[in-house]
């Protein structure tokens, strides 16, 4: 900073109207102002950038190559898989329609995934994100609230997309954002004029003009921290949508609507037929409406699938087979202290049983295997051996040694 007699070489202002002075070489300066007006010049032009994703046909996976992609990673989840591959598939060639001139506009479909927490949602989502040739944002809807209360509002979802494209607003406009927990979204109580619901209903209609398509003033940086920052324009056109929640308690509502079917007509699906450890599977877009979504929303989001429940066999799997499976995290974290570590048979077995007796599900798997093996994890890089076997016995003593109210917590 200077203290002589000079003027900004920008603005041309003596020091005496600014505050102060940034010296550059050769005697140049520049004004507090003006270098504040510059760095909002960078920030502009850097959002400008237009490069378009180049979508070649033949570079796009197929359904069944995506699908094989998810297998790798996630259990189970069959339809759900299936669903998701081919809506992404389509999402591509809805993108690269924008070549083609005949009158046959294929319109998006967005998703809606209902399954109990912790069966794989997420994973899903992100695993895809993975394989995707576009920009994808998982976004959490708990937050949301209408505009003008304390929380985020709704077009900060299309934050999250401009910030993993890199601001560049044509790549984002094709993105895919994953919106979890849309089911904490749902009208409160059934007379929405009670009390006004701005976590609920109101934000419902917000995102029903994002999902309809539409053109969305979005904050660069989200929130309302700053609300003199520029808002860019994104058109919601051909994002794609993919929703998902546990909608805790919707089994009963699925039961109750599948009962009254089964007594009005002498019915399609019987009673017997019925696998009451999995109502899900017979979600419908009714159900959904009973929960608390708003009809206009449900209509936008076509395509309804769910995930299984996951029962021991498949908690079993989770344990070692995907790529990157718990029990090969724990075996590479060792190797890299050059330690073969072994888990007996009975013990994959026992922690299993422990997470299906705590009802912890997939989650619990972790938070159980780290408990067996955290003092091993402690001492054993200062001892000097070359192979580690958990036996049966081994991990039984851990867990029985631990605060299981700490693991449910996990
Ligand atoms: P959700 O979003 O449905 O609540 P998550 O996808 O976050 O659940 O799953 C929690 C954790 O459980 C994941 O990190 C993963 O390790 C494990 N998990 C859950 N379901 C599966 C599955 N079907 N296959 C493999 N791992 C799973």
């Amino acid at each position: 900073m200077a203290k002589n007699n000079k003027n900004c070489s920008f603005c041309g202002r003596p020091e005496s109207q600014v505050d102060f002075f940034i010296m550059g070489q050769d005697g140049a300066h520049i004004c507090n102002e003006c270098a504040l007006q510059a760095a909002e010049i960078v920030k502009e032009n850097s959002l400008k950038k237009t490069k378009l994703p180049n979508l070649q046909k033949e570079q796009l996976p197929k359904p069944i190559e995506i699908k094989e992609y998810l297998d790798q990673f996630v259990i189970g989840q069959e339809e759900a898989k299936r669903y998701l591959s081919v809506a992404v598939y389509n999402h591509y060639k809805r993108l690269m329609q924008e070549n083609t001139n005949d009158d046959v506009e294929i319109e998006k479909s967005n998703i809606i995934m209902v399954g109990s927490t912790g069966t794989g949602k997420t994973l899903l989502a992100k695993t895809i994100a993975k394989k995707l040739h576009v920009p994808f944002a998982i976004v959490d809807a708990t937050v949301l609230t209408e505009a003008g209360y304390v929380g985020e509002d709704i077009e900060s979802i299309l934050t999250r997309l401009l910030q993993v494209a890199d601001y560049d607003v044509k790549a984002a406009e094709r993105g895919i954002v994953f919106i979890d927990e849309i089911d904490k979204i749902a009208r409160k109580g059934d007379n929405p004029s009670i009390t006004r619901d701005v976590s609920g209903e109101g934000v419902q209609q917000g995102l029903l003009k994002l999902l309809e398509g539409a053109v969305v003033n979005v904050p660069p940086q989200g929130g309302r921290k700053h609300p003199d920052q520029k808002m860019i324009a994104v058109n919601t056109q051909n994002i794609l949508f993919v929703c998902g929640g546990a909608f805790d308690g919707i089994e009963k509502k699925i039961a109750s609507r599948l009962n009254t079917r089964v007594v009005g007509y002498t019915a399609a699906l019987g009673k017997d037929q019925v696998d009451n450890h999995n109502l899900l599977q017979y979600i419908a877009p009714q159900d959904l409406k009973s929960f608390g979504l708003i009809p206009e929303i449900i209509g936008r989001l076509p395509i309804l699938t769910y995930l299984d429940p996951l029962d021991r066999g498949a908690l079993r799997r989770i344990l070692t087979e995907p790529k990157n499976s718990i029990i090969k995290q724990y075996i590479k974290l060792f190797n890299m202290d050059s330690i073969e570590l072994k888990f007996n048979e009975d013990v994959l077995e026992y922690i299993v049983d422990k997470s299906v007796e705590f009802k912890l599900g997939a989650r619990g798997l972790r938070s159980i295997t780290e408990t067996i093996m955290m003092d091993e994890m402690f001492e054993t890089p200062s001892k000097n051996i070359k192979k580690l076997n958990i036996s049966l016995s081994y991990a039984q003593s851990k867990i029985e040694k631990a605060n299981i109210n700490r693991l449910k917590t996990a």
